[in-house]
């Protein structure tokens, strides 16, 4: 029997309606993926903060980055850090070999999320999500990709077998 690698994933793309309006962003290529055991995760409802919900963004402020609800200014930095930490923890108890996460998400982003100062009507730089930026610097090596570089099959076989290569380093 083929043994299936754990991955982790944005909930909203295995198809959960955990997204701020309620919706979801299922992929397709997902269901093409075969001996992948999928661990859904969505950093922003476990934080705390419900179906639907306000939008929130990544924003400099008083030179650190923040996680703040647009209309009420609501700091939500300290609950997804926290929220972080205890999932990441879970996730290598599970020994995931990877983590597929959704674009430009203010939590789940890789190098896509805009992040803003007040004021300025143009985002100041691109960076990670506030849950992304929590995974790198607890997991270093974990190989990650979010939808837009899976979207074709050469993507998704490149990631594959960086998932494959991770998880064989694991057996040694
Ligand atoms: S992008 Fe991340 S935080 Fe946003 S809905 Fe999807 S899983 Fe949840």
């Amino acid at each position: 029997m083929v043994r299936e690698i754990p991955i982790a994933i944005s909930a909203c793309l295995l198809g959960e309606q955990v997204r701020y309006d309620g919706q979801h962003k299922l992929q397709d290529w997902i269901t093409q993926m075969e001996n992948v055991e999928w661990l859904p995760v969505c950093p922003e409802v476990e934080a705390g903060m419900g179906v639907p919900r306000e939008k929130i963004q990544v924003e400099l402020v008083d030179g650190d980055l923040r996680l703040m609800g647009i209309s009420s200014r609501h700091d939500w930095t300290v609950a997804i850090d926290q929220q972080a930490c205890q999932r990441i923890e879970w996730l290598k108890s599970r020994k995931i070999c990877g983590y597929v996460l959704k674009s430009r998400s203010p939590s789940c982003g890789i190098q896509s999320v805009p992040v803003w100062s007040e004021g300025l009507p143009e985002p100041v730089s691109l960076g990670n999500g506030r849950f992304v930026d929590r995974l790198v610097e607890q997991w270093r090596d974990l190989p990650l990709a979010d939808e837009t570089m899976l979207q074709q099959e050469q993507g998704r076989q490149q990631f594959l077998q960086q998932v494959r290569d991770y998880w064989t380093r694991q057996q040694d």
